[in-house]
């Protein structure tokens, strides 16, 4: 039998020993076995502190977003492999749809989030502040990658999507990885690391493998790694608390075990469209992936004279999944991944009964399709009835990681809330209701035991994507017996791998470190108008101050007239008493579009090639009639934009085929006195010289 490899230190190693066998889920055969014995986890670290950390933290975001790009393009030329080794686990094509394509999904996602960034390897947090009164002494946040390795210790429902939704992150961020996917799925991660590292595209040491055990992998972990855990609480409790993590306060983020919920709302009757849509999701809920997802609903709550009607609906419902070999297109449900993994579930679901009753599917039997569940992890779907919610703690607290859920009466929306709150934090959790207030309700009150909540109905229903599914671009992560932590949610989740750094000093050495320009930072007078230079030509700082320009009432009037903005402060006679202004008041838009007249200098072409918005925009002092106004524009930031890759003639759009960056400008509007009056970040899209 052939063995799975580590691949650490930039080489493929084979475990030496026998190792543990790997079974296929549906049909118990071996399919291979992992060993780590004798690797050398003190180098990996080694290796990805000393290798891979540079070669990652040098690059830029925009670089970094380029190359998760093109390992997403180059996995989805291996589909089919993946595919043939995901069936083994148990998983129907559907089920490893959302882990192999989910997971290459992210790696897109966080190649896009690379334009929310500078082209510089580090980050820009928040706002400028200015911390004196002569504009000389000025505060900022960067972040900076952090200068060691990211451990991802991964669950086993989701071998592809679990190692790709944390690795697109922490590369993006700039920092190297060590994945280290449950062995029993652990095949399928391999085979698609093989790929990565194949494909040439990752700088070396940015990924290492580890199929099997950890060894003394955390002894040698230090301040500057970041530890991921998904799992069972259990596991989770034992590393976190392990002494090396406490030692080196190691950032550890767990996701352990999370009794996720959904509440019907009392609105609801079967005669609405959401009755159907909330039948739907729990279905869905139930036998994705056989229920083996951290976001699966394990509880449901229903209005109490409505859990009957709840009841037959999911009962007939749940009787058209047809389960079995997940190769076979009829199957909708595959098997648990592991024949051990089929008992925990029945011991759990023996523990929920003890104040439960099984009301659909049995702990003994299940039909199948082409599968025989004396060789394969097949379960049937599972549906309880608690009628005493509030006397059971069992139901809040006992995960049965599988198609497994149970239903609860409620009374009225307090309790619901109160019940979802006493599953002591989850994932997420839904409410499906056509009431927006009944909604808001629930929000407000249950949004602290639950990192994430989906507000359901007829309205999102059809493009919603449902209760179970962690999105790259929201926060994933819950509260207390979730475990606490949070992942993704993009930029949100970039900062978990960057260190937050204040920094102090003059706008001119801020605007320097930051490569962003900063007010009241000194600006570099430019003989050529800004505007006739390329982007790669550009300077941050570039400067122009504009001629004077005095602002009339006439010019008001105009572009009242113009604009058919009548408010009453730029009418002339207007009675201005007991109103904000002394007299006719010029239109903020006006000194704006006036600004543009003076910054823009010229009827010739020019490497401008359209202005595309305003970013933010701030009239801080009235202009009355007879004001002198200039701008001082300066060249603020410079963004690449890349050339798009036009599949589609049809999509070609003029412009698309220049390159091109995007440039920021802060346009100060300025009086006669020198006072600023208006203040504006404008967009320009310039052509690249090349
Ligand atoms: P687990 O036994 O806790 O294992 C999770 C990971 O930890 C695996 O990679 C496992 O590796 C590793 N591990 C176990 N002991 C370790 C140790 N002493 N040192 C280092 N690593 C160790 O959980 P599981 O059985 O794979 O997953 C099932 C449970 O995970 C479910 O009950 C569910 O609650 C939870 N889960 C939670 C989420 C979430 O996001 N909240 C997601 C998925 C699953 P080996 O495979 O080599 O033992």
């Amino acid at each position: 039998m052939t063995q799975l490899e580590n691949f650490a230190a930039g080489h493929w190693i084979n475990g030496n020993g026998e190792g543990q066998v790997l079974l296929d889920a549906v049909t118990g055969e071996p399919i291979t076995s992992a060993s780590t014995k004798g690797l050398d986890f003190k180098a990996m670290i080694d290796y990805a502190h000393q290798v891979g950390n540079p070669n990652l933290r040098r690059l830029t975001f925009h670089e970094r977003g380029r190359m998760l790009r093109a390992v997403a393009l180059h996995l989805r030329k291996h589909l089919d492999k993946f595919y043939a080794l995901s069936f083994k686990t148990g998983a129907t094509k559907a089920d490893s749809w959302v882990d192999i394509e989910g997971g290459i999904g992210n790696l897109f996602s966080n190649a896009s989030l690379r334009r929310k960034f500078s082209d510089e390897p580090f980050a820009i947090d928040g706002e400028a502040i200015n911390l004196s009164k002569h504009n000389t002494f000025m505060g900022h946040h960067i972040l900076v990658p952090k200068a060691g390795v990211a451990i991802h210790i991964n669950a086993f429902n989701f071998p592809v999507w679990g190692m790709l939704e944390k690795v697109a992150v922490n590369w993006l961020a700039g920092m190297p990885a060590i994945v280290k996917p449950a062995t029993v799925t652990s095949y399928l991660t391999e085979a698609v690391v093989r790929e990565i590292i194949a494909s040439g595209i990752l700088p070396d040491g940015a990924l290492q493998l580890i199929c099997g055990n950890v060894g003394d992998l955390l002894d040698h972990v230090t301040s500057q790694d970041v530890i991921t855990f998904t799992g069972s609480k259990s596991t989770a409790l034992k590393l976190k608390k392990h002494e090396r993590i406490l030692e080196e306060s190691v950032p550890f983020n767990m996701e352990a075990d999370s009794l996720n919920c959904i509440v019907l709302g009392n609105d609801v009757t079967p005669a609405d469209a959401e009755w159907e849509i909330f039948i739907k999701e729990i279905r869905k809920e139930m036998t994705t992936k056989a229920g083996q997802k951290c976001t699966a609903i394990r509880r449901i709550f229903v209005p109490e004279n409505k859990i009957d009607d709840v009841w037959k609906s999911l009962k007939q419902s749940l009787s058209k999944t047809t389960i079995g070999n997940p190769i076979n297109e009829k199957v909708r449900m595959g098997s648990l991944v592991s024949m051990t993994q089929r008992e925990e579930v029945k011991q759990q679901v023996q523990k929920l009964i003890a104040s439960s009753q099984l009301i659909y599917g049995s702990l003994d039997s299940v039909e199948l399709i082409d599968a025989d569940a004396g060789l394969g992890a097949f379960i049937s779907p599972l549906l309880l009835l608690n009628e005493k919610p509030f006397a059971s703690k069992e139901v809040h607290e006992v995960e049965a990681f599988g198609p497994v859920s149970t239903i609860m009466p409620y009374k009225n929306m307090d309790e619901a809330i109160a019940l979802s709150k006493l599953g002591k934090g989850s994932l997420c959790s839904s409410i499906v209701t056509a009431d927006d207030k009944i909604a808001k309700q629930y929000v407000l009150g249950a949004g602290t035991h639950h990192g994430r909540i989906l507000i359901l109905n007829k309205d999102c229903a059809k493009e919603s994507t449902g209760h179970g599914s962690p999105l790259p671009m929201l926060i994933h992560g819950g509260p207390g017996r979730a475990g606490g932590g949070e992942e993704m949610g993009g930029i949100r989740g970039i900062k978990h791998y960057m260190q937050r750094v204040a920094i102090q000093g003059s706008p001119t050495s801020v605007t320097h470190i930051t490569n962003i320009f900063q007010q009241y930072a000194n600006g570099i007078e430019t003989p050529v108008h800004p505007f006739k230079k390329y982007f790669e030509e550009l300077n941050i700082g570039d400067q122009i101050i504009s001629q004077k320009r005095k602002i009339t009432s006439e010019d008001i009037d105009k572009f009242a007239e113009l604009s058919g903005d009548h408010f009453y402060a730029h009418i002339i006679n207007t009675d201005f008493n007991g109103t904000m202004f002394e007299q006719q008041v010029a239109h903020g838009y006006l000194l704006m579009s006036i600004a543009a007249g003076l910054f823009v200098d010229s009827y010739e072409k020019n490497p401008v090639l359209l202005n595309y918005g305003i970013d933010e925009l701030r009239f801080t002092k009235p202009v009355y009639p007879g004001a002198d106004m200039y701008v001082r524009f300066t060249c603020k930031e410079k963004l690449p934009n890349d050339k798009r890759i036009i599949s589609n003639p049809e999509d070609f759009k003029r412009g698309d085929d220049i390159d091109k960056g995007i440039v920021k400008w802060l346009v100060e509007m300025m009086d006669g006195n020198d006072e600023q009056v208006g203040i504006a970040t404008i967009l320009t899209m310039v052509a690249k010289k090349l």
